[in-house]
């Protein structure tokens, strides 16, 4: 059985997931000891948990040490099953890290999987659903899947209470992706987004964005969540290029004026511009697995963030792929991945 030190590294709910995804592609069982040790409020919360139950369930799997604020977990998968699952978080937290955790194994399932899934959609610290449409799942989709994602209504921090499906059209096998250039930009857009707050927050958002990015065309808008569900700000730049689109959020939080919130935003969207690299932070970290899994790729990104370095760790332990990460100029890396020469069967 693998053993995984939960401390390591990023030492978060990343490690966690990772392990569940990979485990469930390749039937190899964990155990996994000081789950999310370098957190405030260490071991399982609730959406690490729903996360691990659905795991579960979709694995056919042996599991002791699931519940809620278990530092230690053994997971042994034994088959995966495809179908219509719901899984409901119970509180704001991601439902999109639920889907992180899920989607790897049924992208190369035998029949197609539809998963409905609730709780935040919008949070801090996790995917919002936009970028999960807009920027992961399309170049999922470029590896030979068909994955579809509809959000019925969205759940922000701290109320929760989002619901999205995602249906799943698995194929054989994945194959590699290479993305090293982004191309040409294609379209630029700029959405303040509020729920159950004045729309003024949006509008002042959107005024700095304007102001900073100083976009020639590309659009701004404002949007109000009609029958909210609670209180909610957010603010998107989405950036299409020909070989990719990225999708940056800042999250309005209580206390923190919107202007900081949209200069936060800004600079993310200049970094990632400025850089040339068509894989952003987050998405490298994302992308990584389904690479993994395909047994090859390469990607230009930005310098590695610790969840990136510590999920080419935890995927060393679960595949033979070799996966090399190379500084290649001031803030540029390229993350190159071959299947093991060791092992080349
Ligand atoms: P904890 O660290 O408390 O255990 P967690 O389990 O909720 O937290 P992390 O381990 O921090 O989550 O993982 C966060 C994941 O969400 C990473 O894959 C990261 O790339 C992704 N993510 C975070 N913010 C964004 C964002 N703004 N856009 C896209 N993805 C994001």
């Amino acid at each position: 059985m693998i053993t995984i030190d939960g401390a390591f590294g990023e030492g978060g709910g990343q490690i966690l997931r990772t392990a569940l995804a990979v485990s469930l592609v390749t039937g190899k069982a964990f155990r996994i000891d000081g789950i999310r040790a370098k957190r405030g409020k260490p071991g399982l919360l609730r959406q690490h948990l729903t996360a691990v139950n659905a795991a579960v369930e979709i694995g056919n799997a042996r599991v002791a040490g699931n519940s809620m604020g278990s530092l230690c977990l053994t997971f042994e998968p034994a088959g995966i099953r495809t179908g219509a699952f719901r899984y409901a978080v119970g509180t704001a937290g991601s439902a999109t890290l639920v889907l992180q955790t899920l989607l790897p194994p049924l992208l190369t399932a035998d029949s197609p999987t539809e998963l409905t899934l609730e709780g935040g959609t919008h949070n801090p610290y996790a995917p919002p659903f936009d970028f999960l449409q807009r920027a992961f799942l399309p170049l999922v989709n470029r590896m030979g899947p068909t994955v579809t994602a509809t959000l019925e209504r969205p759940g922000f921090y701290p109320a929760g209470g989002g619901k999205f499906t995602v249906r799943i059209e698995p194929v054989k096998k994945l194959v590699r992706l290479d993305l090293m250039e982004r191309g040409a930009v294609l379209h630029r857009e700029a959405v303040g987004i509020v729920s159950q707050l004045p729309r003024k927050i949006a509008d002042m958002e959107l005024a700095v964005l304007r102001n900073k990015l100083s976009w020639e065309g590309g659009s701004f808008r404002a949007e109000e969540v009609p029958n909210p569900r609670g209180p909610g700000n957010i603010v998107m730049v989405t950036i299409q290029s020909e070989n990719v689109t990225e999708v940056f959020t800042g999250f309005g939080e209580r206390g923190v004026p919107a202007d900081r919130v949209a200069l936060t935003t800004v600079d993310a969207v200049r970094d990632y511009v400025a850089a040339g690299v068509p894989v952003g932070r987050h998405l490298a970290d994302q992308l990584l697995i389904p690479m993994a899994l395909a047994g090859g790729g390469r990607f230009r990104t930005l310098p590695l963030s610790r969840h990136s370095s510590t999920n080419i760790e935890i995927l060393k332990q679960f595949i033979d792929v070799d996966i090399a990460a190379t500084k290649t100029g001031q803030s540029a890396w390229e993350v190159a991945m071959e299947r093991s020469q060791l092992n080349n069967s």
